[in-house]
């Protein structure tokens, strides 16, 4: 069979990769120059290792990944457990009766922010935020979570309700609401209960990273391909899809079956011709934020430890920053610190709309605060967090939003069109999309054909 894949990220390479397994001919259709999509790196010439443009890491039960890297022969993934914390705001008030609570990071001095770490239920029990009687609650429905299987509820509520309900209101106000706000802005409310469930489930404290990048994988499935004659088209932006008696035209070319991994507002527009109106009316209904990676080399890290900051206070305009270099060693990146910090934003967001020297000196005043907070709060003068580079990335249709409105249009790889399958981000629901449900998507939509 003569098959198309659309999109050259994991999702598309994985489903190559068994599909050639299959004896098919198999052209992947690619945009960019480089195949790996949200998960391919980009290098300067200095660093040893590729770096991703969005921060990327793996969970230890990330087994769908795990398992293709040594199918294919590759052992260059390992785990770690770095330090992640969360910075938040606390009155004056509550900081003087904070005083003697431990600080992990003990750069944040003031009287405005304070760092704490919630990794483990030790952690929870030490964490001074939360009365006794929340912080028991919270461990309770958080080992409910871990347990228990999905549940017909969780998609009968959404995240905010369910937290408020079982964990209390004072839980979700301190460890919950500035993370919804600040990764689902406007659609933070309406965000279904199991993207939580899923979220903790997840969640491991060991982290694992690819040694020479998530990009040094990807060029090995390439090599893979490239072995099998598998027809690699990098570069080449596909505009249109038609249809042709039983079979799929992509530039005159004619293909048996099509798989789809572009995200859906991307395919609605190229494959428009061929798609039933109703089955695109459905599709168009699934609503997506898009991403802003900002990354910033430097000298000095800002955090001294933390690898995975979210930042809950509410007046720093900023998701989270990762110190990649107290994940990973410097040295693969010419003995300079990385940090990202992340966003996503909709199509009209100011942030969307900014270039790389706005956002810099948007979030500036934030980072230097972060960075050397002066013991009275002000920001220091003078003393600024100093970047030697900086690049921006911004990635339309990054993050789906799992609502009421998406259980009932969610995409599924048969379509109404024979022979023409979808393996899309959105449909790793209820998990958040990652590498490893990417792989998971390729290697199902593979066996459909
Ligand atoms: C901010 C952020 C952080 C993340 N963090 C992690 C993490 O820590 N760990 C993790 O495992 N995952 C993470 N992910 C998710 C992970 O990168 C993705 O889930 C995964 O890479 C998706 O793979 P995919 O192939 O399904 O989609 P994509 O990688 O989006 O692949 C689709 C491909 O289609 C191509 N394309 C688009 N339009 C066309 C066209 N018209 N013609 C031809 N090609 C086209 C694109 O260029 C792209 O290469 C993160 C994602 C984001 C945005």
């Amino acid at each position: 069979m003569k098959i198309a894949i659309l999109g050259g990220g994991l999702t598309g390479l994985t489903a190559a990769y068994y599909l050639s397994k299959k004896k098919h001919q198999i052209t992947v259709f690619e945009k960019e120059k480089i195949l790996g999509g949200m998960a391919a790196g980009f290098k300067t010439k200095n660093w040893d290792w590729h770096l991703e443009k969005t921060v990327h890491h793996l969970f230890a039960n990330d087994r769908e990944i795990l398992n293709l890297a040594k199918e294919i022969g590759f052992n260059k993934i390992f785990f770690r457990a770095p330090e992640t914390a969360s910075l938040y705001q606390i009155s004056k008030t509550s900081f003087d009766k904070l005083k003697t609570a431990s600080k992990i990071e003990g750069q944040i001095k003031n009287k405005k922010y304070s760092i704490y770490t919630l990794a483990s239920p030790r952690d929870l029990l030490k964490f001074p935020l939360l009365s006794w009687k929340d912080k028991l609650n919270a461990g309770l429905v958080l080992a409910f979570l871990k347990l228990s299987p999905p549940l017909k509820l969780f998609e009968a509520t959404t995240a905010e309700k369910f937290l408020v309900k079982f964990m209390g209101k004072n839980n979700w106000e301190v460890l919950w609401q500035e993370l919804f706000r600040k990764k689902f802005g406007k659609y933070a409310g309406n965000i279904l209960a199991s993207f939580i469930w899923a979220r903790v489930k997840k969640r491991t404290k060991k982290l694992g990273y690819i040694a020479g990048g998530f990009q040094n994988l990807i060029n090995h499935i390439e090599e893979k391909l490239i072995n099998s004659k598998v027809n690699l088209l990098k570069g080449y932006e596909i505009k249109r899809i038609e249809k042709k008696e039983d079979g799929f035209i992509i530039d005159g070319e004619v293909f048996n079956a099509v798989i789809s991994t572009l995200p859906t507002p991307i395919l609605i527009q190229i494959a428009k011709q061929i798609l039933p109106k109703a089955f695109i009316s459905r599709l168009s209904k699934v609503q997506f934020l898009h991403a802003i990676s900002l990354v910033i080399e430097s000298e000095k890290p800002i955090f001294n430890k933390t690898y995975w900051m979210n930042i809950l206070a509410r007046e720093i305009p900023i998701m989270g920053l990762f110190q990649q270099t107290n994940f990973i060693d410097k040295i693969n990146y010419d003995n300079k610190h990385i940090l990202y910090c992340g966003w996503y934003t909709t199509e009209n967001d100011k942030l969307w709309l900014m270039g790389k020297d706005e956002i810099i000196d948007y979030i500036s005043p934030y980072l230097n605060k972060i960075s050397n907070p002066s013991p009275r709060g002000r920001l220091p003068l003078g003393r600024k967090f100093k970047f030697t580079n900086s690049w921006l990335f911004k990635i339309r249709f990054a993050q789906p939003i799992f609502d009421k409105e998406f259980l009932k249009n969610k995409p599924e790889f048969i379509t109404p069109v024979k022979n023409f399958y979808l393996a899309t981000l959105d449909m790793t629901y209820p998990y958040d999309r990652g590498t490893n449900f990417a792989v998971k998507l390729g290697k199902e939509a593979a066996v459909m054909i």
